[in-house]
């Protein structure tokens, strides 16, 4: 436990602090790149997930440790704000306290660590500008490599591209307004089946719709079918001041069968008049209003739900209305087409051609409703990992090639450096050479010699060769391995910060050590922070 770091006596043996991230760091690891393995993570309740998803692994990892809790927080900061990047930050961390342990064993005080490392990492992310390059438009074919690199090793290769690039057709389709995309996983049928839908597709088993009016011919072949919304139920009106209604005898039931027949029909009728092809409710429609409605070519659908209701009504120019009387011809609105399809199990009805809002939807497919979350999981990724492409215009080789460049630079530049500092900032280089070592190791190839090779072509002019899939260096430019810039920019920021605050928790350790030695009076000095002395840091 790190309570009992304070045993520590003032030695410079790496404390339970580097080694819980370091832990965390070594379980991570394997997981980076294309190559990374799968983990099971067993959650408490024996949930299993089988992903290599670095932020999904650690989330679901019962972390404990304060300073693991830190390592976790960094990646699920990164995670929500660029979406991907998680691992590297996290072997970053893991390598940045392995050189940090080491500098402490030569007698580097944390203090000194620390402004070594901030400087180091300012000069790289300095440096890191002469590799960014930059997309022509949003119409660049390297986004779908980019998107493809960001999900790598999540799937097979084929279904990686696939994912890749029907993300990058359905963006484009709502020209990257991902406010105008729907995602929509579905179990059952295969990853092929996954296709990207122009428009917007309202899911039937939920609402019930009885599914006989679905066959009916004339919708299906309808050209711009005419679109009623009803925003209330459907049916005969309950009284609502009458608790029961008395029917002394025959002669009165029927006439009160006859008046709902009526009600009935006359709502039918209106609905017949209105022209509508198909009608939205988002309450319930009577049961026989709905059958009398399909028989007379109106396809009825009870219980939209209130999302969808709201996006049909928009995108097709429908004014909803409030009750089936007000219904006329003037409040329907339209679309190109209607489809009936079954995905899976579930009946859906897909609107094309919506006149007033380009939209459309990816219907992911999954053998297992596992397997389908983690498709929409994939594509989600694809999905982020774009518009932060976008929103900052420049992307990187991957592979790599840019840590390495990045330690070279540093390498080059701290031979000026006059003073010890100089081995805090080749402590910075060697960390970041842990992305294609890592990358190496998880392609089955000698991490050194790699490097070593990679370093060679970086000397001969070529800085974008990094770790291919094979764990052979290649041109990650030539190979299509492309990351944006912001994920290892962040990446990188996130590590040095983390990694600096647990040299502070460090350093504080040391120090009520040291204190403790001088005033063995004082042990009681961390009760107040149920023994963990850093708290009183933070
Ligand atoms: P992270 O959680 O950091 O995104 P990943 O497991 O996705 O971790 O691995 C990302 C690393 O893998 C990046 O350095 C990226 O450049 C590299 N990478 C991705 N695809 C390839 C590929 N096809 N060949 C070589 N390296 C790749
Ligand atoms: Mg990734």
């Amino acid at each position: 436990m790190l309570g009992e770091t304070t045993e520590d006596d003032g030695s410079a043996e790496p404390n339970t602090t580097h080694i819980a991230a370091g832990e965390l760091a070594d379980t991570i690891r394997t997981t980076l790149g294309p190559n990374g393995l799968d983990k099971m993570v067993i959650g408490e309740n024996g949930t299993v997930i089988v992903t290599n998803d670095g932020s999904s692994i650690i989330e679901w990892m019962d972390i404990t440790h304060p300073v693991g809790r830190l390592v976790e927080q960094t990646a699920a900061a990164q995670d929500s704000a660029v979406g991907d990047g998680t691992t590297t930050a996290v072997v970053l961390v893991g390598a940045l306290l392995e050189e940090a342990a080491t500098l402490r064993s030569n007698g580097f005080h944390p203090t000194t660590i620390i402004d070594g490392y901030v400087t180091a990492a300012e000069t790289a992310l300095d440096q890191l500008e002469q590799y960014e390059r930059s997309l022509h438009s949003r119409h660049d074919d390297r986004l779908t490599q980019i998107a493809k690199t960001a999900v790598t090793g999540r799937w097979d290769d084929a279904s990686t591209d696939r994912f890749a690039e029907l993300t990058l057709s359905a963006l484009r389709a709502v020209e990257f307004d991902t406010s105008r995309l729907t995602l929509k996983s579905y179990p059952g049928g295969e990853l092929r089946d996954s296709v990207c839908l122009d428009g917007v597709v309202v899911d039937l088993e939920t609402s019930s719709t009885s599914l006989d009016a679905l066959s009916h011919p004339s919708i299906q072949t309808q050209d711009e079918p005419a679109i009623a919304m009803v925003d209330a139920e459907i049916g005969i009106e309950e009284p609502n001041h009458v608790e029961s209604v008395e029917l002394q005898d025959a002669t009165q039931r029927n006439a009160f069968q006859a008046h709902e027949q009526d009600r009935k029909t006359e709502l039918v009728e209106q609905v017949v008049q209105s022209g509508a092809a198909v009608l939205f409710c988002q309450k319930s429609i009577d049961e026989a209003v709905r059958t009398a409605l399909a028989q007379r070519g109106v396809l009825p659908v009870e219980r939209t739900r209130r999302d969808e209701f709201d996006v049909i009504t928009r995108v097709t120019g429908t004014t909803p209305v409030m009750s089936v009387d007000e219904l006329t011809a003037d409040n329907t609105g339209t679309v190109a087409s209607v489809t009936q399809r079954t995905v899976g199990t579930t009946q859906t009805l897909t609107l094309q051609g919506c006149p007033e809002e380009q939209r459309a939807t990816l219907l992911l497919r999954g053998g297992t409703p596992h397997v389908a979350e983690e498709v929409r999981r994939i594509v989600a990724d694809c999905i982020d990992v774009t518009r932060v492409t976008l929103d900052d215009g420049a992307f990187l080789p991957g592979g790599g090639a840019v840590p390495t460049a990045l330690a070279m630079d540093i390498a080059a530049l701290s031979r000026g450096i006059p003073d010890r500092t100089q081995l805090v900032f080749d402590g910075v280089g060697t960390a970041l050479e842990a992305i294609p070592r890592t990358l190496a190791t998880n392609a089955g190839t000698d991490p050194l010699s790699t490097l070593t090779a990679i370093k060679q072509r970086h000397d001969g002019g070529s800085e974008t060769v990094g770790v291919g899939p094979d764990g052979h260096p290649h041109d990650m430019i030539a190979a299509g391995v492309l990351e944006p810039s912001t994920v290892f920019r962040s990446a990188l920021q996130r590590a040095v910060a983390v990694v600096t605050q647990i040299l502070r928790v460090d350093d504080i350790v040391r120090t009520s050590a040291d204190e403790r030695t001088v005033d063995a009076e004082h042990d009681h000095a961390h009760a107040a922070t149920g023994g963990y002395p850093w708290a009183v840091g933070h």
